[in-house]
């Protein structure tokens, strides 16, 4: 699907009409349209960047406490920021609402940017929403692909990545998945992911760690955190059960941060029981999880995020699930394992020898950057306007 530019003709011979009548009529403020919990995290070093220049629009597709507040606290204070309570749910209905909402929102600024994050209903909401008033789109961590159809989020990402006049490629893979699906090479930055600037400004001190950890009767590298939350994991009575029950045969402690989503799963499939063995909390704050994923022995996760931020904190990271968008980590600081037995299996070879994976690791560059992605966002936007 391309709106943007024309069909049929190879992309180096295409011009992109619309795109650049659309970055005429731009005049600086740039508008975020987010949703949960993860695009707050990610967002909030461009915030940062962009101070006054930027106005956040908030969807409230994640709302409660633990997922919204708690995060939202963390935030830069930014100048603009609406919620927009949408909490509808089912895809459809959260889509049409967002979508209803964030256009009237817009209405109020005169010829902004409009920016979205990642793969979320709300980012597709404001892109559709951007892509309706005919403003110019900006679509940070754009040409992740899993190649997996049964994931609603990457079908979220085509849409938007096809949409965008700007595509924000974390890395040079994501680079050519967005090539590779005739998407001008114009239309795309290289840019890094913002996670590596959240993380660093998120991440208490050495100290800080160590008193977190002996507080709850924790010690480094003598424990596994685990996160779970994907649909295809925790919608499926027989999966969770297998998936908490290796959980709760790992030879350490497992620390288990519950997403609402799979408390609520746990509960409607009486599984209860099975997190007896396990230390379940709260949902933490961002920098309590990262100073519990910094100190772990291995990370067990279905969580996009976690990933990147595995190779920021070199940390191993298990991702359970089908398939992965993220492959730049594989080998070297994850693996991809399906529910079930394998995880106890992958888990035994990270264990084997804690000291020396830190140690290796440590050696090894995230494939997400430097941590100047937002820096390198911000220019690649100016950088859309026409020269005067
Ligand atoms: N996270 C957090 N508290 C927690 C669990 C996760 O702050 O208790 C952060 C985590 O560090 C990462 C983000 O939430 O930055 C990941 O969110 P999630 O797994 O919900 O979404 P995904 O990344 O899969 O889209």
């Amino acid at each position: 699907m391309s709106i943007v530019t024309g069909s049929g003709a190879p992309p180096e011979e295409r011009t992109d009409v619309l795109t650049w009548s659309r970055r005429r009529t731009m005049t600086g403020g740039v508008v975020l349209v987010c949703g949960t919990r993860p695009e707050l995290i990610k967002l909030a070093p461009l915030m940062k960047c962009l101070g006054d220049r930027c106005a956040v629009v908030y969807t409230g597709q994640h709302y409660d406490e633990s997922l919204y507040s708690r995060i939202r606290a963390d935030l830069p204070s930014s100048q603009w920021f609406r919620e927009l309570g949408v909490t509808t749910d089912g895809r459809a209905a959260q889509l049409g609402q967002a979508i209803g909402a964030v256009d009237k929102t817009l209405a109020e600024f005169p010829r902004p940017v409009v920016l979205v994050q990642g793969d979320t209903t709300s980012a597709l909401a404001g892109a559709l929403a951007a892509n309706a008033r005919e403003l110019p789109l900006v679509h940070v961590e754009a040409g992740l692909r899993s190649h997996d159809r049964a994931m609603p989020e990457e079908h979220n990402r085509v849409l938007i990545d096809h949409l965008a006049d700007l595509c924000c490629a974390p890395t040079e893979l994501n680079r050519r998945n967005l090539v590779a699906e005739n998407i001008a090479a114009e239309r795309i930055a290289v840019t890094g992911n913002t996670v590596v600037e959240a993380l660093l400004a998120g991440l208490p001190s050495a100290a800080a760690r160590a008193d977190l950890l002996s507080v709850r009767g924790l010690r480094r590298d003598e424990y596994v955190l685990a996160t779970l939350h994907r649909p295809e994991n925790v919608d499926d009575p027989a999966r969770l059960a297998e998936i908490l029950r290796e959980l709760g045969k790992l030879p350490l402690p497992v620390v288990l941060p519950l997403h609402p989503r799979t408390s609520k799963s746990v509960r409607r499939f009486g599984l209860t029981r099975l997190l007896v063995p396990l230390l379940v909390l709260e949902p933490q704050a961002y920098p309590s999880f990262l100073a519990l994923a910094a100190e772990a022995a291995v990370l067990v996760s279905d969580s996009g995020g976690i990933q990147e931020e595995a190779s920021v904190l070199k940390r191993p990271v298990i991702v359970v699930r089908r398939s992965t968008e993220r492959p730049e980590i594989s080998g070297d600081f994850g693996t991809l394992v399906p529910p079930g037995p394998r995880i106890g299996a992958e888990a035994a070879l990270w264990l084997d020898d804690v000291a020396g994976h830190r140690e290796r690791l440590r050696h090894i560059p995230s494939p997400y950057g430097d941590g100047s992605a937002s820096r390198r966002i911000v220019d690649a936007i100016e950088g859309m306007n026409p020269p005067r």
